[in-house]
């Protein structure tokens, strides 16, 4: 597919503006381009590095037409804007990300169907649209299985893991208030994803595959490249492959995957955005996951490849981490601190991040975790 390409010193409009927002305005206005962001949160942090701000909600028309007047391209940093809303936005303004990989990767169930169709391997998963549906998931994949919501779970919210029937009540209770998917909980040696931009004519660029380790949940560090063997790389790029062909992307995207303890490489979710695992870009790699997301959505060539220019190891900062460790800021220039300018800290919120540089992972990695030691006392 192909669209226009933005002269610089046009306006790109961002729906949202949490971190993400801010990281991609960043990298927007580094190649002169103006951004207005629209979000219902006073204090976001992207509103500080934008020319204009929309402080509106996000199911506002009124506020995302005056976006759309006020834009040459708009773009999002989340997925949970509604998909109507968003088509309502394709058909009037230039929105080249399109609605559909919102549509289709805001519910998890429709995501799982999208990656069943595509061929990919994923975990064994049953529909749960109501309480009794449970036995269906003891039946089809037995114990242990995880039931997640269909819509606006992140970092492990809206998850129950049923490891045996003690935990089936909890599940019930999860269900009868919202729809679920129940998928069978793998026995995990290691967690990867892969970011990757699609832009102009179907151009793809591929970052190099990225370690994950997460704690209760949400993501605690990534490390790049992946310590896998050399073919797990290759191996992710084709699933992704297969992906592009069922989902219509542009801009960067990063798909999840999880590492059995046989070795196979499952497919876990999708998220049609820069992601958390992408962030040590900013300073280990040629262009960053924002700084290709730019060049994507204003119609410009993206660079063939990226280069890794020093392995990294990337760790989140949340609220707890930041109350362990900010005083030592000063005395680790090392540290690439990144802090969003969240006005509220609360212990499991994502304030930050900092990024070492390093050629040897291992020792930076003993050097870190000893640092962040004590973090869940
Ligand atoms: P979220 O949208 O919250 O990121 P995920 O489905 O990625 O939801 O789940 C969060 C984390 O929970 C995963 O990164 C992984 O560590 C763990 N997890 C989720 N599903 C499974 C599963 N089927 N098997 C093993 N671990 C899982
Ligand atoms: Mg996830």
């Amino acid at each position: 597919m192909s669209f226009s390409k933005l002269k610089f010193g046009s306006t790109i409009g961002i729906i949202g503006g949490g971190q993400l927002g801010k990281m991609m305005a960043q990298s927007a206005q580094k190649m002169g381009f103006k951004v207005i962001v629209l979000d219902p949160d006073q204090e976001c942090p992207c509103q500080y590095v934008a020319h204009e701000f929309i402080n509106a909600a996000y199911d506002n028309q009124e506020a995302l037409n005056q976006l759309g007047e006020s834009s040459d391209v708009i773009t999002y940093e989340f997925e949970n804007i509604s998909a109507s809303q968003l088509q309502t936005l394709v058909s009037k303004y230039n929105v080249p990300q399109g609605y559909q990989a919102i549509q289709l990767l805001q519910d998890r169930l429709t995501e799982k169907q999208t990656l069943q169709a595509a061929q990919t391997q994923i975990a064994p998963f049953v529909q749960l649209s109501e309480p009794s549906d449970l036995n269906q998931a003891i039946e089809n994949i037995g114990y242990p299985f995880i039931v997640k919501t269909r819509f606006g779970g992140y970092d492990g919210k809206g998850q129950v893991l049923v490891k045996d029937a003690t935990y089936i009540d909890e599940a019930k209770s999860l269900v009868d208030k919202q729809e679920c998917v129940a998928e069978q909980f793998l026995d995990l040696q290691k967690e990867v994803s892969l970011t990757v931009t699609i832009g102009n004519d179907n151009q793809i660029t591929y970052f190099p595959l990225q370690e994950n380790e997460h704690q209760h949940q949400i993501l605690f560090k990534t490390i790049v490249p992946a310590r896998t063997d050399i073919e797990k790389e290759q191996e992710a790029q084709n699933e992704v492959k297969k992906i592009i062909d069922h989902i219509h992307f542009v801009g960067t995207f990063t798909v999840e995957f999880f590492i059995d303890t046989h070795n196979h490489l499952y497919v876990n979710e999708i998220a049609p955005r820069p992601h958390n695992s992408g962030h040590y870009s900013i300073e280990a790699c040629d262009y960053s996951q924002f700084d290709t997301h730019i060049l994507a959505i204003t119609g410009q060539k993206l660079p063939q490849s990226i280069e890794l220019l020093k392995p990294a190891v990337m760790m989140n900062l949340l609220g707890r981490d930041l109350d362990l460790l900010e005083d030592q800021f000063a005395d680790h220039p090392d540290w690439h601190v990144h802090i969003y300018g969240k006005n509220t800290r609360k212990s499991d919120r994502k304030m930050g991040h900092l990024t070492v540089l390093t050629d040897d992972v291992t020792r930076s990695e003993e050097i870190l975790l000893n640092r962040f030691e004590g973090r869940y006392n």
